[in-house]
């Protein structure tokens, strides 16, 4: 890995309360008080204020799942970026599979979404990855392409370096099947590459591994040397596993 610093996120999903969440970051601190990894909790919503609250002075920063483009409006059961920038949120996961399959979640949304986020001053999560008829098809890399090309299509070079990309395959996600680290590393150098052909500081860009994550696999997955971290789902749940899996970054 070039000079840039591992970064390992927890994305719970739709799971812990505001107090299960309390629970875990008391338990995961002590755990993980050596690292000098980025660590990123990405707790439901109702959770963050809590979790920011539990993790103040830690060196833990705090994501939300998803946020809207606009700063204010008639969204019904929206959140904005001002709204999670008043309570301490740091980061914000954009384009996660679940929400592009279950909640028609679009590249042109996100191509809206990505520049809102960095011109309020979160850092955006990008996640990008191919399905299993997709990879069959041997359509891996003209996915990543369109999905990056398009996502990003309004953020400025000069911009680059302040995004993190997760590539997540979606047949790899909550599935317990793995991409080898060859595979992973394959698609990762891809982006990379797409990220250098738009100018800017691909190289500082932190571009992440998701996909059924855990102890055992982490430390292989994130010794290639374009995979920069980790963003975990099932895993990320228990706080042994997940300081395991900041431990091996
Ligand atoms: C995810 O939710 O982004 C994810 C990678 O989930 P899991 O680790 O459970 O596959």
């Amino acid at each position: 890995m070039a000079d840039r610093i591992p970064y390992i996120a927890a994305n719970w999903k739709m799971h812990k309360t505001a107090a299960e969440a309390a629970e875990f970051v008391e338990s995961l601190l002590p755990r993980i008080t050596a690292t000098e990894n980025d660590v990123v909790l990405c707790p439901p919503y109702t959770a963050l204020g809590e979790v920011i609250e539990r993790s103040r002075g830690s060196g833990v920063r705090v994501a939300a799942q998803n946020m809207h483009e606009a700063e204010s409006g008639a969204f019904t059961g929206e959140v904005s970026a001002p709204m999670l920038l008043e309570i301490g949120v740091e980061a914000v996961v954009l384009g996660h599979s679940e929400r592009r399959q279950h909640f028609g979640e679009t590249d042109k949304a996100l191509a809206h979404k990505v520049p809102a986020a960095l011109a309020a001053g979160l850092e955006p999560i990008l996640c990008v990855g191919e399905t299993e008829e997709a990879r069959d098809a041997g359509q891996t890399e003209g996915v990543l392409e369109r999905q990056l090309q398009s996502d990003l299509a309004a953020v400025e070079p000069a911009e680059l370096a302040r995004i993190v990309v997760a590539y997540e395959p979606i047949w790899a996600i909550g599935t317990g099947r793995t991409a080898t680290p060859e595979q992973a590393q394959e698609a990762i150098a891809f982006a990379r590459d797409v990220l250098r052909g738009r100018g800017g500081d691909a190289d500082a860009v932190r571009i992440l591994y998701g996909g059924s994550v855990k102890p055992a696999n982490a430390g292989e997955l994130m010794a290639q040397p374009d995979i920069d971290g980790a963003l975990v789902g099932g895993a990320s749940l228990e706080p042994g596993d997940f300081a395991a899996i900041v431990e091996a970054a």
